[in-house]
């Protein structure tokens, strides 16, 4: 144990001091099974939570192709300029399936990882979202711990993803594009109701005016929804990745954001509720699968289930008998 909390001060000690290579190390440390490895991650964790929570963290999301990596290249490189040091964090569960990997293509963001101040990550790997959504966490503090005081966390505009991003950022922010009449398809109510500004992207080009208008329909859904907690008031904005016109806009808005709410409490009352939520989530999660990886509950699973199957039982009873296994 002494060995463990040891090599974990030794990685801690670079990683205050803003290395890289360290930050890196310890966010792998963090998203290895192993045991060994672990117990370091743990220890580093608790030595760089007094060094953490002094960022600001803003999650984007949207579907693959909107333009989320180029988007975060432009705003990346702009929060630079304005002397923030930015992380690159993602959430995205499907990437252990190789395919829907977000930031695994390594083309992505080229010229922001050359940046000195950025950190850019690909998505912890695993099946389960409440498992690369508590990597995610830990890697916020590690980066905060490194002196990133802007942690961008992306993820792709579909399934639950989004939730968790939302309960782990200050601000969330909608990419979208103008579609051809059909502004207003296709879109999660949950998730357009989770936004704090839509944006829409590409406007550029012949798009320009399209995109415009999608900016005006979409400010009259968001008037559908009831106001926010935070009393802020979503934003519609439109930009260009490409061109960057228009990131300044998203950026200006953004300070807007962070006064009003650090004013009204809510910033900190908003980090205190996501708190409370993954300590409750942890313990359901951990009970849960505690729970199903017990051998007794898999047999008696496999044997109610075959019960089912041939309606020689009821699901309630079914579940009876398995819970009776506690
Ligand atoms: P992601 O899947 O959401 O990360 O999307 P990408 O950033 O990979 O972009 C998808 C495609 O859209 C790429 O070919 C980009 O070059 C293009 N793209 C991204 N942003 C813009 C933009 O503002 N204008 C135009 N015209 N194309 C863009």
């Amino acid at each position: 144990k002494r060995k463990q909390v040891k090599e974990a001060s030794t990685i801690t000690k670079k990683l205050i001091e803003g290395d890289k290579t360290a930050l890196s190390q310890a966010i792998t440390l963090i998203e290895s099974t192993a045991i060994k490895h672990q117990a370091i991650a743990k220890a580093i964790i608790e030595q760089c939570l007094p060094y953490s929570n002094n960022a600001i963290r803003i999650g984007i999301t949207g579907v693959p192709g909107v333009g989320k990596s180029t988007f975060i290249e432009s705003f990346g490189k702009l929060l630079i300029t304005e002397n923030y040091k930015v992380a690159v964090l993602a959430v995205d569960p499907s990437s252990s399936v190789s395919k829907g990997s977000i930031l695994g293509d390594k083309t992505r963001m080229e010229e922001l990882v050359k940046e000195d101040h950025a950190f850019i990550r690909p998505s912890a790997s695993g099946s389960s979202l409440g498992g690369v959504a508590r990597k995610t966490r830990e890697a916020i503090i590690l980066c905060e711990a490194a002196g990133f005081n802007c942690i961008l966390i992306e993820t792709v505009g579909v399934g639950q993803s989004e939730t968790a991003v939302h309960s782990m950022t200050d601000f969330f922010l909608l990419l979208k594009l103008a579609g051809a009449g059909d502004e207003l398809q296709g879109i999660k109510r949950g998730i357009m109701e989770m936004a704090d500004a839509i944006v829409i992207n590409k406007a550029d080009g012949d798009n320009v005016k399209a995109a415009k208008l999608a900016k005006t329909e979409f400010n009259r859904a968001l008037h559908l929804y009831p106001p926010k907690e935070s009393g802020w008031v979503p934003k519609t904005l439109t930009c260009s990745a490409i061109t960057s016109e228009g990131v300044d806009s998203i950026f200006k808005m953004l300070q807007l954001y962070f006064t009003e709410v650090k004013e009204n409490k809510y910033f900190q009352e908003k980090r205190n509720q996501q708190n409370k939520y993954w300590f409750l989530q942890t313990i359901k999660e951990t009970l849960q699968r505690d729970f199903f990886e017990k051998p007794s509950v898999k047999k008696e699973l496999e044997l109610q289930l075959n019960k089912l199957q041939r309606q020689e039982t009821t699901p309630f009873e079914a579940a009876q008998k398995i819970l009776e296994l506690r």
